[in-house]
């Protein structure tokens, strides 16, 4: 616990003292330690590719001014790092725009099955180029949710696309639905939309962290695979104005299971 004292003078003569009040800041401290850290950790995730970028850039100024071959290969990689940069800005505003709307409830009735459709719709090719095997197991009838439309693609993009980078040794990646009659957490009835993947899995060391910002289970396979560690982040907040909760479930050896928990709407609500 933090606290701020402030020293007041009262009294007068013979009477006169200090009056001493204490002030738990602890809240206000922790919110400055966590946006001087954040900007930390930004600074870190660009300087990176624009490390990279300078040098390779001073390579093809230099040694490998006339070498064709060289600089074929070096451009190729420039692009790979200015997309990288590309995506952590997105990313970045994606949350900023997102933690911005937490408090404004969605008020429109959402058909969850017919999102993940398109969700799977837009990521067939890339699931085709991984060799990926992207199945949807059909839910014999789901309740609509309130929800933001685009926010929620972006939950199912994030998992489906994580699902499938990660889990590719699997071969397979399966999204199925659920009805809950009551949710212990979210204390009422759920839909649930489960991602599962047959990949190498998760340590339960890293599972409760990995919602954090910047936050990675392998630092290396994430920098390979393109994250920028901010897709779970940004998933965990859109769920947070939702009033849902992601709940993650990974053995090793086994794969993972990414499953997105929606409150079921009250009789009446929506447009
Ligand atoms: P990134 O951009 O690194 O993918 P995310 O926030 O989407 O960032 O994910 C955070 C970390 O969680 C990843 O770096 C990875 O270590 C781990 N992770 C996410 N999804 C999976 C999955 N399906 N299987 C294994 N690890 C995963």
């Amino acid at each position: 616990t933090v606290y701020r004292v402030v020293c007041t003078p009262v009294g007068e003569g013979a009477d006169a003292g200090v009056m001493a009040s204490f002030e738990d800041v602890t809240s206000v401290e922790t919110a400055g330690q966590m946006r001087r850290d954040f900007v930390a950790n930004v600074s870190h995730e660009l300087r990176t590719p624009l490390t990279a970028l300078i040098g390779f850039i001073e390579t093809l100024r230099g040694p490998a001014r006339n070498d064709a071959a060289a600089r074929d290969r070096f451009l190729g990689t420039m692009e790979r790092e200015a997309q990288r940069m590309n995506r952590l800005v997105n990313d970045l505003l994606s949350l900023s725009q997102v933690e911005t709307e937490e408090r404004i409830r969605p008020t429109d009735l959402q058909d969850v099955p017919a999102l993940v459709e398109s969700v799977c719709h837009s990521l067939r090719p890339l699931a085709e180029d991984g060799d990926i095997a992207l199945e949807i197991l059909p839910p014999d009838a789901l309740p609509m949710v309130l929800g933001d439309a685009d926010q929620l693609r972006q939950v199912f993009t994030n998992l489906i696309e994580n699902a499938m980078k990660y889990g590719r040794d699997g071969g397979r990646v399966v999204v199925r639905f659920d009805t809950i009659a009551r949710d212990p957490i979210l204390a009422g009835p759920a839909i649930a939309i489960c991602v599962q993947d047959y990949g190498p899995g998760i340590d339960s060391i890293h599972i409760h962290r990995l919602t954090e910002r910047f936050y990675r289970a392998d630092d290396h396979r994430s920098q390979q695979l393109g994250g920028t560690g901010l897709g779970l982040a940004i998933v965990k907040h859109i769920l947070n104005r939702h009033r849902g909760r992601l709940k993650i479930e990974s053995r090793l050896g086994e794969g993972s299971r990414f499953s997105v928990l929606l409150p079921q709407p009250p009789r009446g609500a929506g447009q």
